[in-house]
């Protein structure tokens, strides 16, 4: 079968890779039927992880075509969404909603999805089976539920977005796009995206911003408290994973307000002191996503919400090195590999 290899940094290839084949009794096979890149694939991509000829992508939707002897949950020709992590959803970890935590956790991105067939480990706590056959234009959203809609809205939870709240969301990529959104199905009262690129701030009112702060730093932070009255956010999203941002998000929060952090973070270091004066409450980490998917693909399914607008490009698997490129180049936010 054919998938995507990351030989080095820059440096990535369409290959034939093995086919997968049901390794424990508890695994399903997936042809896949659209997978993507993550913002996070950029790291290894720039440098900043290693990388060494290694298979991509951690996001997939498709259709069973095995299972193995333990699987109940999912059959072959079932059409699934699972999360970037395969979980049991059985532990206790699971069962308190941080299955990306599991104590059997699986990165999926060590299987790589940017492929025509995926192992699934632990199908039946990993895998969400829709309600039929999706119709073809619900594939984007779908597979935004895999990542990008479940991190961004385990982001606004984590950070309490609610009624009568302002949520403020630092990073326009896909996730900070998608944790507007959420936000606004949470029912947030004011959501303001940090943002200075037209086209992501057309998509960020779109999903429910009522305001753009083009500011960085800390000009970015002294124009949110002119718009709080000085007092902060109540909920503050950071999807990007840097120090400035990081430090963005604590700063533009009021005190015993709440930080979402989802951004993967890369070089971070907190001051104590600042923290322990900023007296904001701090949530976040690997999203668990197999927590909201069975109410985000409802939410899907009733098309309710449209989070596939985030895919911006969308191109063959085997053009999966210009699509690096692209969202490397920022000519992109998101790139939908069809396979
Ligand atoms: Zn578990």
């Amino acid at each position: 079968m054919r998938g995507v290899v990351m030989y080095a940094p820059g440096d990535v290839r369409v290959e034939e890779r093995e086919h997968p084949t049901i390794v424990e009794p508890t695994d399903a096979i997936i042809r896949v039927a659209a997978s993507c890149i993550c913002g996070s694939d950029l790291w290894p991509y720039r440098g900043a992880e290693d990388v060494d000829h290694t298979p991509m992508g951690h996001e997939y939707v498709g259709v069973v075509t095995e299972i193995g002897g333990e699987v109940r949950n999912v059959k072959v020709g079932d059409f699934v969404v699972g999360s970037f992590f395969a979980s049991d959803n059985t532990c206790e970890i699971c069962r308190a909603g941080y299955q990306s935590r599991c104590v059997h956790a699986h990165p999926m991105g060590a299987i790589g999805t940017q492929a025509e067939y995926a192992r699934i480990p632990l199908a039946d706590g990993t895998l969400v089976a829709t309600p039929g056959e999706p119709d073809t234009d619900l594939i984007p959203s779908l597979l935004a539920a895999s990542d990008v809609l479940g991190t961004g809205w385990f982001a606004a939870v984590a950070a309490e977005a609610g009624p009568g709240k302002t949520v403020a969301v630092v990073g326009d990529g896909a996730v900070g796009l998608l944790g507007i959104l959420a936000a606004r199905e949470l029912g947030a009262e004011r959501i303001i995206a940090m943002s200075r690129h037209a086209d992501r701030q057309a998509l960020a009112r779109e999903f429910g911003a009522t305001d753009i702060v083009e500011e960085r730093g800390d000009a970015g932070v002294a124009r949110i408290n002119e718009l709080t009255e000085g007092l902060g956010a109540h909920s503050v999203i950071e999807a990007v994973g840097t120090q400035e941002s990081m430090m963005q998000a604590i700063d533009a929060t009021r005190p015993g307000g709440h930080v979402g952090y989802v951004g993967v973070s890369h070089d971070v270091s907190l001051d104590g002191l600042t923290l322990f004066f900023s007296g904001v409450h701090l949530h976040g980490g690997p999203a668990p996503v197999r927590r909201f998917l069975p109410d985000l693909i409802r939410l899907i399914w009733e098309r309710k919400i449209d989070p596939g607008k985030v895919f911006d490009l969308t191109l063959p698997l085997e053009q999966a090195p210009e699509g690096y490129r692209a969202m490397d180049e920022r000519r992109a936010t998101k790139v939908l590999l069809t396979v």
